[in-house]
Parts: structure tokens; C-alpha cells; sequence
């Protein structure tokens, strides 16, 4: 028999994990703080692990004509674009992993999916919903709202980000740690790059000192989506933090033409630069009748474009944990303590990364990569996860 389970947060990971307990038969009721449904104009990568809970959600037909399959990911050298390391994609990704790499605006993947929810229960999704508390009780939990009537769930599930409120129910006040990185982020019409400087249809990842840059394809090559991330004392997080171009300009200065041309050719009032957060990974999860899911319990730093991908496998990890027999607090207690590891490395790696991508030196730099070898350690343990088939104890 389903239950009634309320969701906070209608971001990548509040509605993936809607859609999951909907299809197995669970009423589900999504609250959102924003009056207006979706996601910030930038892009989004998702590696198999992530497109076959969107495959089995019957997602990919959507979004794969607005997608690009890149061929591979390159890592090359912020200036003179020597290739450090290349991790294949394409058809082979697809091949050993049994999904497609594709990488999509997030826009695109956000509308998709509350479609799919809406389309699943018209009425799933209330907007202008700010979750404020939250009171346990042993047969119940309730959620209060700011302005809103409380509303009784047999569980809920926090997907309210990195500032999480149902987070705080669970662990306290351990407030997010500012990284001392921020991120630049725009998009470009390709057509506005020269074809000389163009890259091929690849993610690349432009490794520099105390700074890196990520550029690729978006909505079948129309669109080139940029993210600069660069190491600063200290800044404000917010996603909607627009900067002077001349900033972003000084931080890429000297930067490979390719950087330079997506720079150059960037709407100058269309730069965004927000702080990157994130905490130590945490092992519990769950109180008896509410868990976390996504940032709010496992915020990383973007680095394996993992975040999301996490967040989806979580959904679709949970869902498969809540059809099993047994008490509600042993059920969340399976899914815990299965995601907490996986979650908790690709935190650590993607921090990791972050020292890997900014040595600077570039005989040391190259060291790194060959010792590191990304496209051997992913292809291992991070691509073949299976989140609709894994073993969940
Ligand atoms: C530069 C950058 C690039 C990235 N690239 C990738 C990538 O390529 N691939 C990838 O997998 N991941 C990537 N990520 C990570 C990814 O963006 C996040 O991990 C993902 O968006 C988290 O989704 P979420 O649903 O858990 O949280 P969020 O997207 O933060 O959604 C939380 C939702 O909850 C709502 N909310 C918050 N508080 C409340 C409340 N009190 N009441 C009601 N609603 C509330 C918010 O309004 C929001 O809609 C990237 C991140 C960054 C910063």
C-alpha cells in the first residue's frame, strides 16, 4: 500500500525522486519555496549512472533530441591546450555502462521532469511553499510552512538543497563551509565562436593555476555552455549573482583562444559568479520518518559533474528501499546506509579534483594526471553503478 510522502524542494533532486514514488504507487505531494518552476541558463552533464533512472522514468526520448552526446571529456592545459588526459564518451560510454552520456541545459531536464510529474498527478506540485519546521511524531510528521496550513505525511523526503531546513530537523545547524572557490558561469551562441577556434563536440577541461575552466556543448551544439572556477578568499553564494564581464575577463587573461573567444563573445550583462559550498560528507541521514536526498545531504563541489547525478541515483535508490518489507525507520535505514559511501567518495574526489585541475606546473601537472588516470577510475566504480538493479542489502 502506497504512502502519503511529502517532498521539499522542487529542484533536479525533488522532482526526480516525485516521479520514482509516484510510479511505484506512493501519493505524493511536492513543495516548492519559488513561485515559478525551473533552473538557471547553464548547462548540465549526466553520465549513465544518472540516464537510467531518466531512461527508466521514461525521460530519454525528451531529452535526447535536445541533448549533445559528447565524445569524450579533454583535459588540457589552460594556455597552450596540451591534452593532459582524455576520457572516451560517445557510443563506447553507452556500450560499457548501458546508458548515454549526454549533456543537456539544465532548463531542459528540469521542464522534463515536472512534466512528468504533473502528468503523473496533476495536482503533485504546490509552488510558493516555503517548509520553515518540521514536528516528528511516532505515527506522523508534520511540516509547517511560512504563510501556508501544515500539512501530515507518513514521511517526508528533504530535497531542499544546501541550506536545507529538513536537514537542519536531522543534524543540527552544521551550516555549509564556503570552499574558497566560485564559479563564473554563461552561455554562448556557438555561432558566435570562429570555426577555427571551435573544439570538437567534447567537454573540455582547461587546467590552469589556482583556476579551470570547463567549456561544452549545449542543445545540439547551438549553445556553449562556460564555467571558470576560480580559487578567491571569499564570496556570497547565491546563483543569481550577476558581475561585471571585466572580472571574468581579468580571471581568464592569457587564457587559450578558445577561453578567450567564449569570453569575448559573452552577453557582458550575462555573467554569473556564485561561492561554492559544500560540508563533510555525513553517514546518517535519516530520523524515523524523514530522510534527505541530493545538496541537502551531500553537496560537492562540481568537479565530476556528479551533484545531480547523485541526487537522481538517490531518488531512485529510496524508491527501491521504501518497496521493501519492513518497518519505515529499517527500510530509510537500507537506503542510508547504501548511498552514504558512494555519496561521500565522489565528495571527496571531486575536492580532489579541485587540487588536481589547479597545480599549475606543468611537468607536475602531467605527473598528476598520468598517476590519477580519471578515465580508468571513473569507467571502474563512478559510470557502471546501476541504481535500479545495485544490491541494497
Ligand atoms: C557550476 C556547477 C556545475 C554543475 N554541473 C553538474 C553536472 O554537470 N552534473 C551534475 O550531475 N551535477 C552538476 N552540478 C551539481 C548540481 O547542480 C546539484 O547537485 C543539483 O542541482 C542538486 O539538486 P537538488 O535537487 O538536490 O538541490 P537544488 O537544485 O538546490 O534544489 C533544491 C530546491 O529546494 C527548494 N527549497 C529550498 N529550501 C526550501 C524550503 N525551505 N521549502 C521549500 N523549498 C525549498 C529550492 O528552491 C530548490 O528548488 C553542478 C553544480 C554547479 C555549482
Amino acid at each position: 500500500m502506497g504512502m502519503d510522502i511529502v517532498i521539499v524542494g522542487a529542484g533536479l533532486g525533488g522532482l526526480t525522486v516525485a516521479a520514482a514514488l509516484l510510479h511505484s504507487g506512493h501519493r505524493v505531494r511536492v513543495f516548492e519555496q519559488s513561485r515559478r518552476l525551473g533552473e538557471v541558463g547553464a548547462g548540465i552533464q549526466m553520465s549513465a549512472n544518472a540516464m537510467k533512472v531518466l531512461d527508466s522514468l521514461g525521460l530519454r526520448p525528451a531529452l535526447e533530441p535536445l541533448s549533445v552526446r559528447p565524445k569524450a571529456f579533454e583535459f588540457r592545459r589552460y594556455d597552450t591546450g596540451e591534452m593532459l588526459h582524455r576520457l572516451p564518451l560517445g557510443d563506447l560510454h553507452e556500450q560499457r555502462h548501458g546508458a548515454p552520456y549526454l549533456q543537456m541545459h539544465r532548463a531542459d531536464l528540469h521542464d522534463a521532469l515536472q512534466r512528468l510529474v504533473r502528468a503523473l498527478d496533476p495536482r503533485a506540485i504546490t509552488l510558493g511553499a516555503r517548509a520553515t519546521a518540521i514536528d516528528e511524531g511516532v505515527d506522523d510528521v508534520t511540516v509547517h510552512f511560512d504563510g501556508l496550513p501544515s500539512v501530515h505525511a507518513s514521511l517526508v523526503v528533504g530535497a531542499d538543497g544546501i541550506k536545507s531546513v529538513v536537514r537542519r530537523h536531522i543534524l543540527g545547524d552544521d551550516l555549509p563551509v564556503f570552499t574558497g572557490q566560485v564559479a563564473w558561469r554563461c552561455t554562448v551562441p556557438t555561432a558566435r565562436i570562429p570555426h577555427a577556434l571551435r573544439t570538437d563536440l567534447v567537454s573540455t577541461i582547461w587546467c590552469g593555476p589556482h583556476n579551470h575552466a570547463v567549456t561544452y556543448y549545449l542543445r545540439g551544439g547551438e549553445l556553449l555552455n562556460f564555467v571558470g572556477c576560480v580559487e578567491r578568499p571569499w564570496e556570497e553564494e547565491s546563483w543569481a549573482a550577476r558581475r561585471p564581464w571585466s572580472e571574468l575577463d581579468t580571471d581568464y587573461r592569457g587564457w587559450h583562444p578558445m577561453v578567450r573567444a567564449v569570453i569575448e563573445h559573452a552577453d557582458s550583462d550575462q555573467c554569473y559568479r556564485w561561492a561554492l559550498n559544500n560540508r563533510a560528507p555525513s553517514m546518517r541521514w535519516s530520523s524515523s520518518r524523514v530522510t534527505l536526498l541530493g545538496d541537502a545531504v551531500h553537496a560537492t563541489l562540481p568537479y565530476m559533474a556528479q551533484g545531480a547525478a547523485m541526487a537522481i541515483e538517490d531518488a531512485a535508490v529510496l524508491a527501491r528501499a521504501l518497496a521493501l518489507p519492513g518497518p519505515l525507520d529499517a527500510r530509510l535505514a537500507r537506503y542510508e546506509i547504501h548511498r552514504a559511501p558512494r555519496t561521500a567518495r565522489v565528495v571527496r574526489e571531486s575536492t580532489e579534483m579541485g587540487e588536481l585541475y589547479h597545480i599549475g606546473d606543468a611537468q607536475t601537472m602531467r605527473q598528476a594526471f598520468v598517476d590519477r588516470d580519471i578515465a580508468r577510475s571513473r569507467n571502474e566504480w563512478l559510470y557502471p553503478y546501476d541504481p535500479l538493479r545495485v544490491e541494497i542489502g
